[in-house]
């Protein structure tokens, strides 16, 4: 049984990037893309309209640009350690994003995570189309993997952690035992049991009796 079960969302919590504006930096879409997370922000479109309003503005963008904005991927201070802490003392990391698999995956894998989930961007012929495939990650659906990675490694409910800083990670925080938000939207910092102020993500192990 894994002592602990802590999830992770990823932009702006386990990297200090958003993944999407990496893409759209690629793709001169930028400002077109913040105009749509404003959008959103403002309550006009939901999540779903707006991850899918703004991977469109991805369309016709060769893969490499993938490779290419991996590189600018900055891993938060403390993740490593955070990671490396948890596994030592028996316990699974996960990560869940509102993001890409082809982002997140070769990350996952250097960090040594046990478990990965996010949307994929359909690729036909090389280039993004401006679509995903199969189902969106929302919040509904970050819940739902940490309830199942809880069930695949054995931890109950109860010793589970979910960190966030965005709207979108407020139903998995409901459902873990001890929520945690990183220099977070107004809404998350109201909400989560605890706050952390610092970009240094390793500021959770005291939380978890594995430091200090
Ligand atoms: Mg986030």
């Amino acid at each position: 049984m894994a002592k602990f079960l802590v999830i992770l969302d990823v932009d702006s919590t386990l990297i200090e990037n958003e993944v999407i504006e990496l893409l759209a930096a690629r793709s001169g879409s930028e400002s077109e893309v913040t105009e749509i997370t404003n959008r959103a922000m403002n309550g006009e479109l939901d999540f779903e309209q707006s991850l899918r309003a703004r991977v469109a503005t991805l369309a016709g963008l060769p893969v490499s640009v993938i490779d290419e904005s991996r590189r600018d991927i900055r891993v938060t201070h403390g993740a490593r350690e955070l990671i490396a802490t948890v596994v030592a003392a028996g316990g699974r990391v996960g990560a869940v994003s509102g993001g890409f698999h082809e982002l997140l995956d070769p990350l996952a894998q250097e960090l040594g995570l046990d478990y990965a989930r996010a949307n994929r961007l359909e690729v036909v012929d090389g280039k993004l189309t401006g679509r995903l495939t199969g189902a969106v990650i929302d919040a509904q659906a970050k819940a739902d993997a940490l309830r199942e990675w809880a069930i695949d490694s054995g931890t109950p409910l109860s010793a589970t952690v979910a960190v966030g800083d965005g709207a979108n990670d407020l139903e998995m925080m409901k459902v873990a035992a001890l929520s945690v938000g990183i220099t977070a939207k107004p809404i998350v910092r109201a909400t989560a049991d605890v706050h952390i102020d610092t970009r240094d993500l390793s500021a959770l192990l005291p939380l978890l009796g594995l430091r200090g």
